[in-house]
């Protein structure tokens, strides 16, 4: 198979770039590297009746903190969107199936078939939009699929979440170019997969601008005050913090590794390498 992974995007000014905006550290990290580009910024975030609604409390706080690094000299804006009537027709996956217990490794039964393609549907007919009255405008759809996501795995027989996969990604552009008019043909899809990027690797270099502001993301896929610690996704998130060599400060209800190399706080569990332990603790004691 052809490897269309490790290539950076060329970017064209002007510039939007629509980012598919979960809440969660993947995408976080993913905007903020763009920021840079200096591209006027349109965040969504999907309510799709997933168990864990928190995420989207989450894009707001972190939306508000995207703006602190643009500046003055970007445009960012957020929206919600509601397409919660999409649980009654993705009603067999772990992530909304309230009957079904969240498994602790991977099972395709996390998987929301070709999520990642609906909303980038939708992201790509916003971008078209946005681009539709100026013929200089070009058009960046991003969201934050990396490599471990496209990992291959048996039970899966292939990419664990294909719709994260580079050649998934090259071949839905190529049809949104094909299904639109040729002279709006100035759209592309980004993420860290395309870049060679993974987990750790995107999380890594946006640790070294964003800082403590990473624990606020969420990545859990149940509700609740603290990620949980069990899920898949808590245990990939203490998992890549661990390989980037970034301490990890987020508030775990149950330990999502070794136990021995937690320490108790109050409510939850904090890794060791958490250099602002003693703080962070003492404060989170205090709310
Ligand atoms: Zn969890």
């Amino acid at each position: 198979m052809l490897n269309l992974d490790g290539i950076s995007p060329i970017i064209k000014k002007p510039c939007v770039v629509v980012s598919i905006f979960s809440g969660g550290p993947d995408s976080f990290c993913y905007t903020l590297k763009w920021i840079k580009e200096g591209c006027d910024l349109h965040l969504l975030t999907f309510n799709y009746g997933q168990k864990a609604s928190r995420e989207v409390e989450v894009s707001k706080k972190l939306y508000e903190k995207l703006k602190e690094f643009a500046g003055e000299s970007i445009r960012i804006e957020h929206k919600i969107l509601d397409i919660s009537f999409m649980k009654d027709l993705w009603n067999k996956t772990q992530l909304i199936d309230k009957s079904k217990e969240l498994s602790s490794e991977y099972e395709t039964s996390i998987v929301v078939p070709i999520r990642n393609v609906v909303m980038l549907s939708i992201a790509s007919a916003y971008a078209y939009s946005l681009i539709s009255e100026d013929e200089s405008l070009n058009a960046y759809v991003i969201y934050g699929a990396h490599s471990d996501d496209a990992s291959i795995s048996e039970k899966a027989g292939g990419p664990k979440y294909p719709d994260c996969s580079s050649e998934c990604i090259e071949s839905l552009q190529a049809s949104f170019r094909i299904c639109h008019f040729p002279k709006d043909r100035r759209l592309e899809i980004w993420s860290p997969i395309r870049e060679g990027m993974s987990k750790a690797e995107n999380i890594r270099k946006c640790y070294d601008i964003a800082e403590n502001i990473i624990y606020e993301t969420w990545s859990c896929y149940r509700d609740g005050d603290f990620h949980c610690g069990k899920c898949e996704s808590c245990i990939n998130r203490h998992k890549a913090f661990l390989k980037a060599n970034i301490p990890d400060c987020t508030i775990y209800g149950e330990p999502p590794g070794n136990r021995e190399e937690f320490i108790k706080v109050e409510k939850g569990y904090i890794h060791k390498s958490c250099k602002k332990f003693y703080e962070f603790s003492t404060n989170y004691n205090k709310e």
